[in-house]
């Protein structure tokens, strides 16, 4: 019902949302099993990146609305947690198959509010989709250890039970994926979850939710909340939550690590990227080439894993020529438009933004080999478009390298030896992703001993790890417990209780107490 009255909508819509006699929808909250609309004064307008037009607006939930998301949380948990593992299965069996079926309408609706191509949105729902199928495997995966006769008739075991209510706190280049990471593996460990997705993209995480609630969940396991940082403030602070999951900007990530001082909850922050790629200059050169311009445009540059810096160690800073030449040909518009290759930033402060640290590069002696500052694009001239950008001969002291850009612009700098280039990368303060070219196995072997990034791709431009692994960003990219999904994911969400226990016969009771340590 909730799909129908959207689809009467002047725009495409998300689920969850309703329509009134204006043209703009407003985005609902899910409280207790239903989607309801806020009471709040205060609203956020969702543009869409391509036109700037508003597509929803998106409520700051009251302090009344959080708090009746939360309580509805810590409620359900209570039969959620004792709801039978296989029950559990079941319900995630079924959501995987309904995200299945509807991929391409949530693809519609994250191109609508973040801009990326419709096929790249179909790859981020893809990549939580998986997420979810791994969770499916929770049965094995919450196993517990057993070890029988640690001493006489005294065995010791181990379960994996749930927190409590755990609460996700998403950023907005991937709607649909980030979201995925975090309530599925939660919920299906038995915890409940209040998810607050990001302000600017909500529609993709209330379809989500949809399905999820149509796959079975129970009312109150799932809640979610809209907001910006009194939303974030709300989740910090409450005593109830038990686990705070966080993927965003380092500057916004802090405001989880002040607010948590005492260490009272868990917590995992993927935060922000410098993300290189260094190019041997034995490595295959059109493969590279391809590779590079790939992970440095794709999406707009806006992916945490982005390939934002090549490092061309050697005789491989001559092939920059080519590089620009294949960057040059990738088409800019908007995301919903055939043949795409590069949708819109997300708004026009990003914009503004990308475009100024390109003209810091610029004015500290950076050459710009090609500009997409002023790209025009036929019908959307409205739109957030930066074209690709590449700038050679950056240095690790300017600022374009400094700061992360988040756009569609890729830094090269230079090294003379791959003893350098990891030298460079080791003193760079982010340890998300990184990735060596080269047709050397030698090689290959000592970057990926010796570089300091969690991520690491051989001749692999954007590795993310499949979810039966974890995401392992490291150092400024990360901070926290432990990483997102996999098994680090089910530890993460899962406290262990230890049993020992000790089971006699009738003729060995004991005689008399025993006041010592067992030795
Ligand atoms: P953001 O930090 O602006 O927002 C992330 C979340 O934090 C949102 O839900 C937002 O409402 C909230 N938030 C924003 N400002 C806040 C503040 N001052 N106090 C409290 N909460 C605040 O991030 P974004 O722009 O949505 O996403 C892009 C950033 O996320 C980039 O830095 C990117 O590298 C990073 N990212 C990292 C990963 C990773 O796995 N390492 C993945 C995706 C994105």
């Amino acid at each position: 019902a909730l799909l129908r009255t959207a689809l009467k909508c002047k725009t495409f819509p998300p689920a969850g949302r309703l329509c009134y006699s204006t043209s703009v929808p407003t985005t609902k909250l899910f409280i207790d099993g239903k989607f309801i609309d806020s009471k709040t004064s205060e609203w956020i307008d969702v543009h869409n990146p391509a036109t700037n037009e508003v597509v929803t607006k998106v409520p700051k939930a009251t302090h009344e609305e959080m708090t009746a998301a939360v309580n509805s949380s810590q409620r359900a948990f209570a039969a959620w947690s004792d709801t039978s593992i296989l029950s559990r299965q079941q319900i995630f069996l079924k959501y995987q198959q309904l995200i299945k079926d509807n991929m391409k309408e949530i693809a519609k609706i994250i191109t609508l509010e973040q801009g990326k191509t419709l096929a790249d949105a179909e790859g981020d729902v893809f990549r939580g989709l998986q997420v979810v199928e791994h969770s499916c495997s929770v049965t094995s995966l919450m196993m517990g250890e057993t070890l029988p006769s640690i001493t006489k008739d005294m065995d010791t075991y181990t379960y994996r039970l749930p927190l409590g209510v755990c609460a996700g706190i998403t950023p907005f280049n991937f709607p649909a994926m980030i979201p995925l990471w975090m309530f599925p593996m939660a919920m299906v460990c038995g915890n409940t979850y209040l998810l607050k997705p990001s302000e600017r993209v909500p529609g993709a995480a209330m379809l989500l939710v949809k399905l999820l609630q149509d796959a079975g969940i129970p009312d109150g396991t799932i809640n979610v909340i809209h907001g910006e940082h009194q939303a974030v403030n709300f989740i910090c602070d409450h005593p109830f939550i038990k686990a705070i999951s966080f993927v965003g900007s380092n500057q916004a990530a802090q405001r989880p690590r002040a607010r948590d001082s005492g260490g009272a909850r868990r917590r995992d922050s993927s935060q922000g990227a410098k993300n290189h790629g260094v190019v041997m200059p034995d490595a295959n050169k059109e493969n590279t080439l391809n590779q590079l311009v790939g992970a440095a445009f794709g999406a707009a540059g806006q992916r945490c894993m982005a390939l934002s810096t090549a490092v061309l160690v050697g005789e491989a800073k001559k092939w920059l020529p080519q590089l620009v030449e294949r960057a040059n040909k990738l088409k800019v518009t908007a995301g919903d438009q055939a043949g795409s290759d590069i949708g819109p930033l997300i708004s026009p402060k990003a914009k503004a933004r990308v475009c100024e640290l390109v003209q810091s590069g610029v004015e500290q002696g950076a050459t710009l080999l090609l500009d997409g500052r002023n790209v025009q694009v036929k019908g959307y001239e409205n739109g957030n478009f930066v074209g690709p950008t590449i700038l050679s001969g950056v240095r690790p002291d300017m600022k374009c390298y400094t700061e992360e850009i988040f756009g569609p612009v890729l830094l090269v700098l230079e090294a003379e030896t791959l003893d350098d280039a990891i030298d460079m990368i080791n003193k760079n303060p982010y340890g998300n992703g990184t990735a060596i070219f080269t047709t050397n196995g030698a090689t290959a072997r000592k970057y990926t001993h010796q570089v300091d990034v969690g991520q690491v791709g051989v001749n692999v431009p954007i590795p993310v790890p499949l979810p039966m692994f974890s995401f392992t960003g490291s150092r400024g990219s990360f901070r926290g417990d432990t990483n997102f999904y996999g098994k680090q994911g089910i530890y993460f969400y899962t406290q262990v209780k230890t049993v020992t226990s000790q089971w006699k016969e009738e003729d060995s009771t004991l005689t008399s107490p025993a006041v010592v340590m067992p030795t």
